[in-house]
């Protein structure tokens, strides 16, 4: 890569002009990022950021890829929207590649996780009603501390009492259990099968983002799938942070040996152009026309974008990258967890979606340590007040993985 060769970056941005007009529903940090190439971002000031936030494990291939700059190129020249009134070549051509490459039978395409979210529910409910023929009352498993969006059913998915405050009356029919734990789940089945009211789906992150990177269990999670197989609940995994190769897999599933009904994707599945997707087994596809829908869903322009980003992790084998990344990048973490151990109690993550979790006792928050990376040049987000969360890009190189390892541990020494 060239050094930053930037021309006029001066653009005169203010923050109060941004505030005046945007709705102040983000607590943002203070830059205005501008321009982006590979794993490096810089803001209306010319600083250069090594970026290990990705847009949220989003930027599945950095900033500026030439895949997706080709493919956006190309695509916008020639069409790019039209009506799920016809058919779509590039949809069909995403969605048989997704097919190949995971255990799902059929696709449905949207814009955004709480949308894939959003279609995974109402598929689970319909197949409850005509498939499980309960009469009223499907009820959906979640877990504590979970995230599955910010739409009124997917917060009240959403294990986390902060994110429904104030936006009662809720969605009926979700209940919530302890994450990686057994005996909960076992019990809140049985506790809730009472007539018309039965547990027709477990909704589950296998390795949970938000909630602070907790990585699924094996046993737990072999036990799930045993619990769906005899009973026919559905097991739907939300693998909107986990899917499209961050965990060094393809899908967050093969972490864990097992194989769920239905599976959502967004975050990384367009590398940054904004899609969702809800994938299922054919065992349980039981929309029929009508049934549901998205004007934007599946438009070639998205559908073009992820096909250049899942042709590239085929083509440039950035699943190997990830789990070398990743295994660098534990490496060192754990190398600075020991080093300050009253600080830190655990490193953890699958390929590169990893956390560091902050000793609940040190005045140390996970906001101070990204606050404080930012002005040394290194991006980095929180995974709840505790935890620190690095998702870059899966394109990231062992230089830059060096990099970034060197600013936090130059960082946490300015802080303690
Ligand atoms: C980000 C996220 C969502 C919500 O995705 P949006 O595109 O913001 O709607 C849902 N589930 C998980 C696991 C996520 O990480």
């Amino acid at each position: 890569m060239t050094t930053a060769t930037l021309e006029t970056t001066k653009t005169g941005f203010s923050q109060d002009t941004f505030n005046q007009y945007v709705m102040n529903t983000y607590g943002r940090f203070p830059v205005a990022i501008e321009k982006g190439e590979g794993c490096k971002l810089w803001d209306t000031e010319d600083k250069e950021y090594l970026d290990f936030v990705a847009g949220i494990a989003t930027c599945t291939l950095g900033h500026a890829h030439p895949a997706l700059v080709e493919a956006v190129t190309k695509q916008i020249k020639k069409l790019h929207h039209i009506s799920n009134l016809y058919y779509i070549p590039e949809q069909g051509e995403l969605a048989k590649w997704i097919v190949d490459h995971s255990c799902a039978d059929k696709v449905f395409f949207c814009n955004s996780g709480a949308e894939a979210n959003e279609a995974a529910i109402k598929l689970v409910r319909k197949y409850a009603h005509t498939v499980l023929e309960f009469l009223e009352q499907p009820v959906i498993l979640t877990a504590k501390s979970s995230f599955h969006g910010r739409t009124l059913a997917t917060i009240t998915a959403t294990g986390q009492p902060k994110y429904q405050k104030n936006f009662e009356p809720l969605v009926p029919g979700f209940e919530y259990v302890p994450y990686n734990d057994i005996t909960a789940i076992e019990e809140a089945i049985t506790d809730i099968d009472e007539g018309d009211r039965r547990v027709a789906a477990i909704m589950i992150e296998p390795l949970q983002g938000e909630g602070g990177v907790r990585p699924g269990e094996l046993e737990y999670f072999l036990r799930l799938r045993k619990i769906c197989d005899d009973t026919g609940i559905l097991l739907v995994f939300d693998e909107v942070q986990t899917g499209v190769g961050r965990t060094g897999k393809m899908w967050g599933y093969e972490n864990l040996g097992i194989e769920p009904d239905i599976i959502t994707s967004a975050k990384g599945l367009a590398g940054g152009i904004p899609i969702g997707a809800m994938m299922c087994k054919a065992s349980c596809d039981v929309f029929e026309p009508g049934n549901h829908a998205s004007t934007f869903g599946g438009n070639p322009f998205a559908c073009a974008s992820a096909l250049a980003v899942l042709q590239t992790i085929e083509k440039d084998n950035l699943l190997q990258n990830v789990q070398a990344r990743g295994e660098q990048l534990r490496t060192r973490l754990r190398a600075i967890s020991q080093k300050y151990s009253d600080i830190f109690i655990d490193v953890r993550g699958w390929g590169l979606i990893n956390g560091m979790e902050i000793n609940n006792n040190a005045e140390l928050t996970s906001i101070e340590v990204v606050k404080k990376a930012m002005e040394n040049g290194l991006l980095l987000a929180p995974a709840g007040p505790k935890v620190i969360r690095f998702v870059p890009p899966l394109i990231v190189s062992a230089e830059e993985i060096d990099q970034g390892s060197d600013i936090l541990e130059k960082t946490v020494s300015q802080l303690i």
